[in-house]
This record gives C-alpha cells, structure tokens and sequence, in this order.
C-alpha cells in the first residue's frame, strides 16, 4: 500500500492528469485478459509515463522505497502478467506510443513501447516492408507487452516470432539506470545477447523505453486456402503433407468443428459446420509462384482426405476469413460469462493426439471448449467457456487444466508456446523446467533487479 507521502513525491515527478488514484480508476487495471479474480490485484497507483526520464526517475523512486512496479501495455495478455497481484505502480505506455524512425533501406523502425503492433503493421506495408509478429488481436496489442511476452501468431510458422525482429531494445533497469542491449545491425556477434533475454522477460527484469525492430521485404502476393476434414487425424496428417510437398506457407491455422459452429452463431462468416475442423492455410509470395504454391498445397490436403477446398485470391474475401478466425476467442466468450484461452505446444506428429486428448479431457470435466491453433507450429489454444466464480465449475476447469498440461508434456510438448507464464502458469513451472535452470532464473532476476521490484510475482516463485 502506497503512503500519503510517496504519492505527494509521485506528484513531483509527474503531471497531475498522468495520475489515477480513485479506486474506481485503479479497478479497470485489476484485470488483463487471463481472468483472475480482481479483487487480489488492484494497484495502488496508474501512472502514464511521456518520457523515458520519466520511467526513470519512477523507477529509482520505486526501488529506493522498495514499490512493486508493473509495466502495461493494452493488458491483453492471457497469463495474469500485469496485474497487480503485490499492489504498487501500474507504468501506462500508452502515451508513449510514437514511432520515432523509419528506415526503407535499412529495413528497420524504431518505436516507443506503447506503439500498436497494428500502427507498425501499416507504416511497414506502406513501404513495400513488412513486420510478420500477428498476435490475433495485434490491433490492440502494443509493441512493449509483446516483447516482454515474445508474442506469436499465425504467421510464426514461417516467419519466426517477436524475438526474430528485435535489433535492439534501451530499457531501464530496476535501479533507473538506462542500457541499450544490441547494436541496431542485422546481425551481432558482441558479448552476450542481453536483448535476447529482456525478450519474453514479462517486464520482470527491466522496463523497454525503446526498441529498434527488424522489418523484411513485404511479399508481392498470397492467396488463402481452406479445407475441411472429417477427422483431426487427418486433418493433422494434411499440415506435414503440405510441408512433404516443400511448401513453407506464411501460416497454418486450425478451426475444430465448436469453434466453426460458434463463430458461424455470433458472427456468420460462411463457414461450413458439418465437418470436424479447417485448416486455414495462407501461402506468400511472388505472383508468379502464388500457382504453383496453391496447387501443391490442394494435392497435399485432398490426397489426406480434405474435402471443399477453396483458393480465395480476392483480399477482401481472404481478409473476411482471418476476421472469422479472430473472431473465435471473442464468439467463445458469449457461450459462458467467461472464456480462458490457453496456449499448448506439441510436436507437429504429436498434434491430432494433442487436439483429441484435449477434447476428451474437456468432455470428461463437461467443459465447452473451441480449439483454434497454429497448427504448422504444433500450437493449440484450447478457449474453454464457463463461469469462473461457479467454485465447482472452476475447479472442473483447473483440473482439466492440470491433465491437459500434462498430456501436452507427455507427448514431448510444452505448456506454452506464446503466451508466456505470467501468474497463470507459475505453479506448474517446476514440472516443466528442472529445479536448476529455475535457479539459474532466480540468480539472473536477482541480479538484474536485487529487490524484485519488477513485476514481482511472476513467472518463478524467488
Ligand atoms: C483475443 C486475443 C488473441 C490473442 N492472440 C495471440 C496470438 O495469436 N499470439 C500471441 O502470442 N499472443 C496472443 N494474445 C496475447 C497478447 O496478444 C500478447 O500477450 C500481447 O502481445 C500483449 O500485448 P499487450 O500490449 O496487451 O501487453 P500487456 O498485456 O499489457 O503486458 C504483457 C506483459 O508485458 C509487460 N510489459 C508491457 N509493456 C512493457 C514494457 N514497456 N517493458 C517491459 N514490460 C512490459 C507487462 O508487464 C506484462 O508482463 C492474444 C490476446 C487476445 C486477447
């Protein structure tokens, strides 16, 4: 809890309007988008940060008084990453949010943290460049939340995620001291790449003022194809038929027939509702090779059983077909007053296992359950409706939970592929990593914020 007087030495450093201190104001922050219950977690101050002088004099105020300080962006995060589970500061970017530099030829930009992914997206491709990290909801999501959760997306598949586009970040570590972690070049080979490991930290080991990102030539074309099986087998089969092809499409994505269903009852997109699921594929390229691409492609899916295969070139019908597939989360959410994503990785062999393990599991604890997934990656989020405060409910939810994670290990995957640890899933980080690297954690946060003030109580218990 904050004294009367760190707020009276708060009001020193920044401009009243950038203050929130009435409880009604500091309750929307008690959420992200991971669904723990609020009342644990609101912060006992919002501030919103317009320069990187600011974020430091914050910080060293916080440490010398020893104030828990969590960083966010649009809070949309599914772990639990930034609330407030110990009080303290909420740093708000989102008046930092400016692109401060653009260059064609280097093919490179630099941002402030607050800066939508969607801004980014635009300016790129006005250019003719392109910056592929699509969390599905990037059109909110910030550049600072998806460094510190190394965001993914459909376009992972080929594309690699957040952590492949950092060149370099500046940031502000715990004590308010500034560092700039890389050099800005394509490639570096300097000491260690400090960069790399800020990335996919949940702004537990320092807060990124600014970071420089990576862009790429922007593909001439692409043309989405759809498919639907009767079966997850073969449906899972399909993904390597495509890459036995030597096919690297952009992303292949994966409806289940609840998902289907429920996006066609909330927001009718067209989508057949017979078969058991879809894959969404995307390829990119040359206009020239967008043919070749797509019919090999259609061999691999109709030689595995698929059947309405559909090549959509038209960018508005393709566009319209992303829409229904982002859509899923928020269609699942009106099934129950709640919807918990989460987020699964398998071997891509290991998928059609993962996907029915996942489904028998929610039918054995009556869950709803709609499963989309990255599936050239072997990623899948099981999105299960319900009510979090029906306590029966939520413990069916949790046990469910644990058996999935567990089935997910079993068949040599992980339980999570980009949406990070946060709160959510600290409590089964030990079957997952061995106790030493976990110690090795601990000795790296311990030094890089000695009185864990950052972000404290995430991801390890210290
Ligand atoms: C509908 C929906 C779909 C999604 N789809 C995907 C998907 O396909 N792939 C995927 O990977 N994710 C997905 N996500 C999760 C979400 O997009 C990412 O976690 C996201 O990029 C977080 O960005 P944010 O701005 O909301 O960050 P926040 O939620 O505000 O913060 C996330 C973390 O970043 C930290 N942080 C924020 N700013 C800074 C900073 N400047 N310095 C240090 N730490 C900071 C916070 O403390 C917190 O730990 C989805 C979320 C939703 C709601």
């Amino acid at each position: 809890m904050l004294l009367k007087s760190n707020i009276k030495d708060l009001k020193k450093i920044l401009k009243a309007e950038n203050m929130l201190f009435r409880e009604e104001e500091r309750y929307c922050y008690a959420q992200d988008s991971a669904n723990i219950p609020e009342e644990y977690n609101i912060p006992d101050i919002v501030v919103f940060v317009e320069t990187i002088e600011e974020v430091q004099r914050i910080v060293k105020y916080a440490n010398a008084h020893e104030i828990p300080i969590v960083s966010r962006g649009a809070g949309t995060n599914m772990v639990g990453s930034c609330v407030c589970n110990k009080g303290g500061i909420v740093l708000n970017f989102s008046k930092m949010n400016k692109i401060l530099e653009f260059n064609s030829d280097d093919m490179t930009m630099k941002v402030q943290p607050g800066v939508v992914l969607n801004d980014i997206k635009n300016l790129a491709e006005s250019k003719g460049l392109f910056y592929p990290p699509d969390p599905s909801n990037y059109k909110v999501s910030t550049i600072g939340g998806s460094i510190a959760q190394s965001s993914g997306g459909a376009k992972s598949f080929k594309y690699g995620t957040t952590k492949d586009y950092i060149l370099s970040l500046t940031v502000v570590l715990a004590d308010g001291t500034i560092m700039r972690l890389g050099s800005g070049t394509i490639k570096d080979a300097v000491g260690y790449h400090l960069n790399q490991l800020i990335v996919g930290s949940e702004g537990t080991l320092a807060i990124v003022v600014e970071a420089e990102l990576k862009l790429i030539p922007l593909p001439e074309d692409k043309a989405v194809i759809t498919a639907y099986y009767d079966s997850i087998d073969s449906a899972s089969i399909g993904v390597n038929g495509i890459i036995r092809e030597r096919i690297f499409p952009a992303t292949i994505d994966f409806m289940d027939k609840n998902s289907i269903n429920t996006v066609e009852s909330f927001y009718p997109s067209g989508l057949n509702t017979d078969k058991e699921c879809m894959l969404l594929v995307e390829v990119d390229g040359f206009t020239s090779s967008i043919d070749t691409q797509t019919e090999r492609v259609k061999k691999a899916l109709s030689e595995t059983g698929a059947s309405e295969i559909i090549i959509v070139k038209d960018k508005e019908k393709q566009e319209s077909i992303w829409t229904a597939r982002r859509a899923s989360y928020a269609a699942t959410a009106k099934l129950a007053p709640d919807v918990i994503s989460d987020d699964i990785i398998v071997p891509r062999t290991k998928l059609g296992d993962m996907v029915r393990g996942c489904k028998d599991i929610c039918d054995k604890y009556k869950l709803k359950v709609c499963i989309v997934g990255h599936v050239g990656d072997g990623n899948i989020h099981p999105q299960i409706a319900l009510n979090t405060e029906n306590d029966e409910e939520f413990k069916r939810y949790t046990d469910a939970k644990s058996e999935i994670y567990a089935l997910a290990v079993n068949l040599g995957g992980t339980i999570s592929a980009e949406h990070g640890v946060g709160l959510e899933k600290m409590q089964y980080i030990d079957k997952i990593l061995d106790e030493n690297s976990i110690e090795a954690m601990r000795r790296i946060k311990t030094l890089f914020d000695p009185k864990g003030i950052l972000n404290p109580g995430k991801i390890f218990k210290m």
